[in-house]
């Protein structure tokens, strides 16, 4: 028994039926971004906790009272991880080679 799964993907390019597993356009040479989900997470929260962390550090460690440009770095740094999964990207990117 075969699935209904779709076998094939469309080139948002050129609009080329490929097969589900090419990552490269085979008539317009269109390029998929094929890094992984938890790449993407593990980055997003890379930036975002070095941002809080690195933030929270310059504005405490300099004895001369708070450094408010570090706490900015610092409130960025944590709305960037609470607003994490609206930026979740669910579709895979196209991208056309120059
Ligand atoms: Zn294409």
């Amino acid at each position: 028994m075969t699935d209904t799964a779709p076998a094939t993907q469309t080139c948002p390019f050129c609009y080329t039926e490929l097969d589900a597993r090419a990552t490269v356009c085979s008539h317009c040479q269109a390029v998929k971004d094929i890094t992984p989900m938890w790449m993407v997470r593990l980055k997003f929260y890379g930036i975002g906790l070095g941002l809080l962390l690195g933030g929270l550090f310059f504005a405490f460690v300099d004895g001369r009272g708070v450094n408010w440009l570090a706490v900015v770095f610092a409130i960025i740094g944590a709305v960037f991880l609470v607003m994490r999964p609206k930026f979740d990207l669910t579709n895979q990117l196209w991208r056309r080679k120059e």
